[in-house]
């Protein structure tokens, strides 16, 4: 049987999950479907157990603001992750306020996010990277620190 539909969506993971609600919100008499070759969907990257479970806001990810020579760092790709981040959250507290999604505490929290380096070279391009993000609005309230005992109060198991 072959049946006509609007969307095809190849697997039941995150993306699938965001794309189909998006188009969903968009054009709601779209007949979308989705295929999942497994018994259950996210069982693959989308599966808590198999991801760090950050979302990535460019806070702590230092692959979004690489030393590229001797250039100054660029923080553009780092705002623009950032900015994509707010973005999801306000889709996210739409279908909260829509009741598509439950309480925000069921699926994000709120926790510090926290970069660790050693040697010198690493700890330069930190401190260069917190001087340059810690102007942007969306960065504000970043803190440095190469103070032991500050450390010692951020991240007590890793000191
Ligand atoms: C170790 C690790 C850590 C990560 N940490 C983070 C993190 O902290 N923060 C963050 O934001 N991101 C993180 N990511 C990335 C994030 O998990 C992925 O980007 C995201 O889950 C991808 O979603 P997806 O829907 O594209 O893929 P998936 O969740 O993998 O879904 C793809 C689905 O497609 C199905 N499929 C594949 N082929 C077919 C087919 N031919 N027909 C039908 N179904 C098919 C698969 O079975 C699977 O269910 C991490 C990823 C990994 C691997």
């Amino acid at each position: 049987m072959t049946e006509n539909v609007d969307v095809v969506l190849i697997g039941g993971g995150i993306m699938s999950a965001t794309l189909g609600t998006l188009l969903h919100e968009l054009q709601p008499d779209w007949k979308i479907v989705a295929f999942e070759r497994l018994s259950d969907v996210a069982q693959e990257s989308s599966n808590p157990w198999n991801n760090a479970g950050t979302g990535h806001a460019a806070l702590c990810e230092l692959n979004y603001m690489p030393q590229q020579g001797d250039a100054p760092l660029d923080p553009a790709k780092a705002i623009s992750i950032n900015e994509q981040f707010q973005q999801s959250r306000q889709f996210w507290s739409s279908l909260v306020e829509k009741g598509v999604l439950d309480e925000p505490t069921t699926f994000i929290n709120a926790t510090p996010h926290m970069t660790f380096v050693r040697g010198e070279k690493d700890v330069a391009y930190l401190k260069k990277r917190y001087e340059v993000l810690k102007e942007q609005p969306l960065f504000a309230g970043i803190e440095y620190s190469e103070d032991s005992r500050v450390i010692n109060q951020w991240a007590p198991l890793l000191m």
